[in-house]
């Protein structure tokens, strides 16, 4: 069964609005077992709608829209899908009676217009709205199927869960299960990686394997479909095991879960906790690391030491090694990492230094340095990066460096 969900509103294009309802209507779709092949965005424009739901119709076998069933004359989709199919429009009187009564419990002026909502195509299945006013429709036709979804995203997902999946599951029955495992990597590039398991990517068509490149990460992503989730379960099994075995020693996490999470999970399993140095991430680590619930079991605190008075004053940086070597240095991180580590009485301490650019660059030290350094029971390491990008690129790029070092000499402590 192929579908396309097609997404309409003039605002998705001037990218007014967010296209919410799209990924939504994939990932429940997706989970029914169904292929979503296409997506598309159309306008509110009669003609543009016209050739896109002809489009699909052509192409695949269930057409889902989203949006344009108001009353306004922008809203224009249940008259395009019956115009499409050659069903004339008639006045859907249930639906009538509920607008109006809609409207007086609210006591509200109800204008004629309101009225357009409740005209449905010929042979339509009526979906009703029990948050808002516009019902919904299913019109089959040769084999086919159109499903209009009101917009607005809590009208839309009521009335899947409610109506269109009660509707799906008795007219197909279950068509397998369609199920993701993200695999996080980490200190490896996109291409690099793909050397590594080209061959898996290309031979698999079940699972399938792509890779995507994130800011500070590449993801590896096996999709797999069965008869049901434990047959899909077993199919991308046996691909993970392979993939671990090629290229295990850059995956952080095989759940999908951040840097931040992976670290936190290794620093509250091994009863240890940490504190920060921060100067050119400016807090960003502590931040991430904070966004993780209960984070206040294993974060003490962190320090922003922008300026090098505060380096100095708060952190007790020798003033002669910022002097000599640089606030930007080896030397200063790993001052920082200790002096934290020691100031907060922690397990572990954490110092970072570097260039965020785009000024204060040398050609000894250019934007994109940067120095981190570690503290704790197995001693101080220094890691120094070259980031390239933008300001807040370099920032996160030498976040996601921090936490992966972390998360390293957790792993190298405890084995
Ligand atoms: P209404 O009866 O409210 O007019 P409608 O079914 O006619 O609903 P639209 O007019 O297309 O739907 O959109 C109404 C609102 O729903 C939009 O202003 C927007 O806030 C939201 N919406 C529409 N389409 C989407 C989408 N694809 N993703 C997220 N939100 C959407
Ligand atoms: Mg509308």
């Amino acid at each position: 069964m192929i579908v396309e969900i097609v997404t309409t509103g003039t605002e998705l294009l001037l990218g007014q609005i967010v296209n919410t309802n799209a990924p939504y209507l994939a990932q429940q779709m997706n989970k029914l077992g169904f292929n979503v092949l296409y997506q598309t965005t159309v306008g509110d424009n009669r003609e543009r709608m016209t050739h896109v739901l002809e489009h699909a119709l052509s192409r695949a076998d269930i057409v889902i829209t989203s949006g344009g069933l108001g009353p306004t004359q922008g809203d224009i989709t249940k008259e395009v899908t019956a115009l499409i199919l050659n069903r004339s429009l008639y006045l859907h009187e249930p639906s009538k009676n509920k607008i109006k009564c809609f409207f007086a419990e609210r006591h509200a002026n109800m204008s004629e217009s309101n009225l357009r909502q409740a005209m449905v195509p010929e042979g339509s299945i009526i979906l009703s709205n029990e948050r808002g006013t516009a019902p919904g429709i299913i019109l089959e036709n040769n084999n086919k199927i159109i499903i209009n979804l009101p917009g607005p995203p809590n009208e839309l997902s009521f009335m899947f869960e409610h109506s269109v999946v009660p509707y799906l599951n008795n007219k197909y029955g279950m068509q397998g299960s369609i199920i993701s495992k993200v695999l996080r990597t980490y200190g490896i590039g996109e291409s690099a990686l793909e050397d590594k398991i080209k061959d898996l990517i290309i031979n698999q068509t079940n699972p399938t394997i792509a890779l995507l490149a994130r800011m500070g990460e590449v993801v590896i992503r096996i999709t797999a479909k069965g008869k049901n989730e434990l047959e899909a379960q077993k199919l991308i099994d046996s691909v993970l095991q392979k993939i671990v075995s090629r290229v295990g020693e850059y995956i952080f996490d095989t759940d999908d879960n951040s840097m931040e999470v992976v670290a936190g999970r290794e620093l509250i399993k091994n009863n240890l906790s940490l504190a920060l140095a921060e100067s050119c991430t400016g807090g960003l680590i502590t931040s991430r690391l904070t966004d993780v619930p209960g984070s206040s079991s294993y974060i003490c605190g962190s320090i922003v030491c922008y300026s090098n008075d505060v380096k100095v004053q708060e952190l007790n940086i020798p003033h002669e090694v910022i002097l000599k070597y640089g606030a930007v240095s080896n030397e200063t991180a790993t001052a920082m990492a200790n002096s934290i580590r020691r100031k907060f009485k922690t397990d572990i301490g954490i110092g970072v230094t570097g260039i965020a650019g785009p000024g204060g660059g040398t050609a000894q030290k250019p934007v994109g340095l940067v120095y981190i350094a570690i503290d704790g029971p197995i001693g101080l390491r220094c890691h120094s990066y070259h980031f390239i990008g933008q300001r807040t690129d370099i920032k996160f790029r030498a976040s996601q460096a921090a936490l992966d070092i972390l998360r390293c000499y957790i792993h190298d402590l405890t084995s």
